[in-house]
């Protein structure tokens, strides 16, 4: 009889989107991570886009509900959360399921602030919060040309996931 891993993909894949509105008077978390600026994202939790993105990509990986589902903007025990708990919610799920996070790539869409002198410190975090090495996380940042979007920021993320090792017993010595 094949083992439980053998009826399981060997890699999945996963996309997450989110959009938030830039408000005024609030700080801007992004990727774990705060930006100087003179706005921040509203909306659920701390607004970041980026990690509710990522937090929807491992989810959908696994075909788990997903961010609202499993953390309600309605539910007040969120207001103001560190979405770093999404985040980490996401991931154990991904590695109770078996599976570990191969790579992230993301594309942030915002007209401010200018996301490259932050890109390393963005990729570093994101990297460090799922366990793998900063190479293995994309980020490329967008303004929204002809998109009429210039108070919003927008992100997509895909992520792979690849199986891991069964704990499979040592195979048997042939007895002499
Ligand atoms: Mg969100």
């Amino acid at each position: 009889m094949p083992s439980r891993n053998h009826q399981r993909p060997t890699t999945r894949i996963g996309y997450g989107f989110d959009s938030h509105e830039f408000r005024p008077g609030i700080a801007l978390k992004l990727g774990g991570i705060t930006l100087p600026h003179d706005k921040g994202l509203g909306g659920h939790s701390d607004g970041d886009v980026l990690l509710h993105a990522v937090t929807d990509a491992l989810l959908g990986a696994i075909a788990a509900p997903d961010i609202g589902a499993l953390f309600p903007p309605s539910d007040p025990k969120w207001k103001g959360a560190d979405s770093v708990i999404f985040l980490r919610e996401a991931l154990k799920r991904v590695r109770d399921a078996g599976y570990a996070v191969a790579n992230v790539d993301a594309s942030l869409i915002l007209a401010a602030p200018k996301i490259g002198p932050h890109a390393t410190a963005i990729r570093t975090r994101v990297a460090e919060l799922l366990g793998i090495q900063g190479d293995c996380v994309g980020l490329k940042a967008k303004t929204p040309e002809g998109l009429n979007l210039e108070n919003a920021a927008i992100a997509h993320v895909v992520v792979l996931l690849e199986r891991k090792p069964s704990r499979q017993a040592k195979p048997k010595r042939k007895k002499r």
